[in-house]
């Protein structure tokens, strides 16, 4: 469920109509409501803890949105930090979370971030490889430290899902394989810079069947069992994000109380804290993109293009994994529907949101919003073409604030500096 819904023959995000958005902050522009972020979070929250998934440690997935108004909005309810880079870490803290709900992931930390999240105390660094188990190692010694680690695990399931996103097959760049987390806990159990903590896995995005999570969670429990009975401690056990989302005419996502009901039998009578990394699932519907239509362009071998003002540098989704978002006007005209070809202004065809799609009719000037567009949207935004990124609002209520503002042509020029000799 969001919070987007029509009122008075247009679209409202909670209270407040999307056009007094539009008209204020120009567009495009994101606008996320702080109650549909709220649901989603204190749903997955108590449906786990229902589930007999007690102080489930739930590090929200920063990469997915990680506007710091976003981040404050999930920690206030408790919402610790997934994090991939010493700016999500930094992000998090800013957002008030601390640093005992943060957790960082990643295959390629630097030395520097290692360093940084040594030194910040963040609960659980991710080790993804055996070179990286060494250089954490030899990080925290060098810094009087100790690490706490979990080892990600690649379970080696097909999850499903688009290939650019799918996580969990040996032949993707994630984790080791069972054999080799067995060897590397041993090993760092006998590492002064580290104390393995637990194991983590996260097989993929936008996951709509619950088959490969059962099966990648089967093969987990049965490494805890395994380093138990070797004689390790295993306090945590990192269950990953990955449940899909609704995206309208897409294949239905389990329902969160499936999910927490299919780890709950098999994870039976396994005493371990649990921790998810949820991203989509909190953040897409509880975003759109807001455009306007600059043209509508009939051409006379019969294809009819709508172009807005938005493009594929503030949503790639579609140019980059065929992502499908529902478009909605955001005031709605009788009539027919119009088949179009939703595209953006930028000078390359993966600049097409979506081809032969029946909308209501639409003309010149008239606002669409881009539905579920609260997760990938505006954190892989760019400024390619020049286009100033996009701006973020966040709403509450019968109120919004602007929590990026759009960058004039000044602060992007300003950016940068000419070499000396030019
Ligand atoms: C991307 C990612 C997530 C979040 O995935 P969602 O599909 O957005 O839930 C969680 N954990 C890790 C390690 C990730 O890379």
């Amino acid at each position: 469920m969001n919070h987007f819904e029509l009122s008075g023959g247009e679209l409202a995000c909670e209270d407040v109509p999307l056009t007094r958005i539009a008209d204020a902050v120009g567009t495009p522009v994101y606008v996320y409501s702080s109650a549909t972020l709220e649901r989603h979070y204190t749903v997955l929250r108590d449906t786990l803890a229902g589930a007999g998934l007690k102080d489930s440690l739930i590090a929200y997935a920063v990469k997915a949105n990680s506007n710091v108004a976003v981040l404050k909005t999930l920690g206030r309810l408790g919402a610790g930090a997934d994090t991939v880079s010493e700016g999500e870490i930094r992000r998090a803290l800013a957002a008030g979370i601390p640093p005992g709900r943060i957790v960082f992931s990643g295959v390629g930390k630097t030395t520097a971030e290692i360093a940084f999240a040594l030194e910040t105390g963040v609960a659980e660094i991710n080790i993804e490889s055996e070179p990286e188990l060494d250089l954490v190692n030899a990080t925290a010694q060098g810094l009087s430290r100790r690490a706490e680690i979990a080892i990600r695990v690649n379970p080696d399931v097909e999850a499903g899902g688009h290939a650019k996103i799918s996580t969990g097959k040996a032949e993707n760049k994630f984790g080791v394989s069972f054999d080799e987390a067995e060897r590397l806990y041993a090993k760092a159990a006998n590492l002064a810079g580290v104390r393995p903590v637990g194991v983590a896995c996260h097989i993929g995005s936008q996951i709509t069947d619950l088959a490969p999570m059962e099966a990648a969670f089967v093969k987990m429990r049965g490494l805890v069992e395994r380093l138990r009975s070797e004689g390790h401690t295993v306090e945590r056990l990192d269950l990953g994000g990955g449940l899909g989302v609704p995206y309208f005419n897409q294949p239905t996502p389990p329902e969160p109380d499936a999910y927490a009901a299919m780890i709950a039998r098999v994870m039976r009578g396994l005493d371990i804290q649990f921790a998810f990394e949820p991203g989509r699932m909190i953040a897409a519907n509880a975003g759109v993109l807001l455009a306007r239509v600059l043209h509508v362009n009939e051409r006379p071998e019969g294809r009819r293009f709508l172009v807005l003002d938005a493009a594929m540098n503030d949503l790639v989704r579609p140019a980059m994994y065929d992502a499908y978002h529902d478009i909605r006007p955001v005031k709605p005209r009788p009539g027919e529907p119009v088949v179009y070809d939703v595209v953006g202004p930028i000078c390359e065809t993966g600049d097409t949101f979506t081809r032969d799609r029946a909308l209501p009719p639409l003309e010149a000037g008239d606002l669409v919003a881009f539905m579920s567009a609260g997760a990938y949207g505006a954190s892989m935004s760019s400024e390619y073409n020049s286009r100033p990124l996009v701006p973020e609002v966040m709403v509450k209520g019968a109120d919004f604030a602007v929590v990026r503002p759009r960058p004039t042509y000044e602060d992007m020029l300003a950016r940068e500096q000419p070499a000396p000799w030019l």
